[in-house]
């Protein structure tokens, strides 16, 4: 028998790697990737042991000692098929089930062969060791040895390139170093049975060193809860020494209270394994609800994309038909094909209203499917404030008339010209006075145009319904209708101040609405900066049809005469 510390270290090797293929395997429950783990365990077990069972046996008996070797190497032929076979499941590779064959029947064929002395024969025993000496087929066996666990490291290194995580490629590098810890440092075994001695047992090390990083790589990518497995470990492993400890008891009372002290760690065990398992499971639970709430939320967003795509191609559908039915009301009404009765005017007038509500809702549809798919295109040029809120207030000073509402507005001189797109910014204006008119009774709505910083603020102040400080938070909301609205017989969708919002947000500007409570009023208003950077400079093109034409046609010769 050799130095007891070297017989040692392959025993413990040993019993390490065995205790962690059997946890590995009870954890499985019927995984292959499990079973196979357990397999290449089950060959460094053979390893591990007969290197044992040699050294203990030495030169003293080299008959016994060349019979435990070749119980070594039922273990080691069986690396390279085992690890192969391990590295399929694990890239979840398909198309090497042949060479997988091919893998396992030359090792059984080695197997056959490792019987005979052409394999090995002979001792050689070294400073703290023994080992068979090679034979030829032995020299066959070596190359066959790396080929087939080369197929593994191939494997493993084609799973790296193709990782998509960082996460996922460092597990495989840590799977790739376990294993090469066994095949490259475990393999310098191999220059004994050429009669080298490398001075160093590192080679029965990588007994320990395998499961440690394999340990570490799978808590990593959880095909084995390792925590369990760890806890488990610890808790078999200290109630192996302390029921050994019974064993080697001298005295009853030595038993007795060693036997006590066995029970006390079982029950602390128990409880410890039971608290890792249930913390696990928690775990578990919320990981499978994050995933099915992520699974919703994507579904959510589809639909939503969908939704507002249904929107804006309904929307793009309806709005030329309505410019059309707009130009041909005008047309009649001003008494283009033929005179008109003043009941059909009125007629008419109501047509032109209803006409006009439902251009406005598709113009906010379009709007906000344009805002949500980013189409919005914006074109910023100098333009003067003054008349943009002047010809918002010729626009609409008709409908405030209807309801006697007075609009109030001075243009305000040497503020200069505020960069902006005019299209959006007048919708802007547009939609906080219409609003002001709609929600007003009596009274007046009053518009200033000030100089703040570097920008330009515009306020829209009226007399009419207000609203409390709960419809204040929720203002400029998609699709958000005021409590205030909800006894006032005043149409709307909720979607005007929303848009008026994001077209100001994209001039770099922000809005706001106040209101010192219902009954009492309300203050729209948004400050835009003047000048702007980064302008955009691309217009929307639209189709026009022959209808659409005559109507344009229509309508330029109106206004110019
Ligand atoms: P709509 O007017 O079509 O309902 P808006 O987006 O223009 O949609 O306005 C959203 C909500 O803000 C309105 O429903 C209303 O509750 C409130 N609101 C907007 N402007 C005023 C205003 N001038 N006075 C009182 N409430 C207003």
């Amino acid at each position: 028998m050799f130095s007891d510390i070297f017989t040692t270290l392959p025993f413990a090797c040993a019993l390490f790697v065995a205790l962690f293929g059997v946890f590995v395997l009870v954890k499985g429950k019927g995984s292959v990737m499990n079973q196979l783990l357990f397999g290449f365990c089950l060959s460094m077990f053979f390893w591990m042991f007969g290197t044992f069972m040699m050294f203990y046996h030495g030169a003293q008996d080299v008959a016994t000692a060349i019979f435990w070797d070749r119980f070594v190497y039922i273990g080691v032929i069986f690396m390279p098929p085992l690890m192969h076979h391990f590295s399929i499941f694990f890239s979840k590779i398909t198309g090497q089930k042949k060479i997988l064959a091919l893998n396992y029947s030359v090792a059984v064929l080695f197997l056959l062969m490792s019987r005979s002395p052409l394999f090995v024969d002979g001792l050689y025993v070294y400073s703290w060791g023994a080992h068979s000496q090679a034979q030829i087929l032995h020299h066959v066996f070596l190359l066959y040895f790396f080929i087939g666990t080369g197929l593994f490291f191939f494997n493993l290194y084609r799973l790296y390139k193709n990782a998509r995580t960082k996460k996922k490629s460092r597990q495989v590098v840590l799977v790739f170093l376990a294993f090469a810890v066994v095949i490259f440092g475990g393999g310098s075994a191999f220059l004994y049975a050429y009669g080298i001695d490398t001075h160093s047992p590192f080679a029965y090390f990588s007994g320990f060193v395998f499961p440690i990083l394999l340990f570490y790589a799978v808590s990593k990518y959880n095909f084995l809860d390792v925590r369990v497995i760890a806890t488990e470990m610890l808790v078999g492993v200290t109630l192996f020494v302390f029921t050994l400890d019974v064993f080697l008891s001298k005295s009853i009372l030595e038993i007795v209270l060693r036997t006590i002290m066995v029970c006390f760690i079982a029950i602390i065990s128990a409880l410890l394994i039971k608290s890792v398992y249930g913390q696990i499971q928690k775990k578990e639970q919320v990981a499978r609800l994050a995933k099915s709430l992520e699974k919703a939320n994507m579904r959510l967003r589809v639909l939503d994309r969908q939704k507002t795509e249904f929107l804006s191609i309904a929307a793009h559908q309806l709005r030329t038909p309505l410019s059309i039915i707009k130009g041909y009301l005008e047309l009649i009404k001003d008494q283009a094909y033929g005179k008109v009765e003043k009941k059909l005017a009125h007629v008419l007038t109501d047509m032109e209203e209803s006409n006009e509500r439902l251009v406005k809702l598709v113009d906010e549809f379009l709007n906000i499917s344009h805002i949500e798919q980013g189409r919005t295109k914006y074109f910023f040029e100098e333009t003067d404030m003054n008349h943009v809120i002047s010809s918002v207030v010729d626009e609409i000073e008709d409908k405030a008339k209807k309801k006697k509402i007075k609009i109030h507005w001075k243009p305000k001189k040497n503020i200069g010209l505020v960069y902006v797109d005019e299209d959006k910014i007048r919708n802007v204006i547009f939609n906080f006075v219409d609003n002001g008119i709609k929600y007003t009774m009596k009274g007046s709505v009053t518009i200033t145009f000030t100089q703040k910083d570097d920008g330009v603020v515009i306020r829209i102040k009226d007399t009419g319904i207000g609203f409390d400080k709960q419809d204040e938070a929720s203002l400029f909301t998609k699709f958000y209708r005021g409590k205030n609205v909800e006894g006032v017989n005043v149409n709307g969708t909720g979607l005007g101040i929303y848009v008026c919002r994001q077209f100001v947000s994209a001039h770099g500007g922000y809005v706001w609405g106040k209101s010192f409570g219902p009954e009492k009023g309300s203050e729209f208003g948004f400050w835009i900066p003047k000048k702007r950077t980064h302008a955009h400079s691309v217009t929307e093109q639209r189709t026009i049809t022959k209808e659409q034409k005559i109507v344009n046609q229509y309508s330029t010769r109106k206004k110019s005469s």
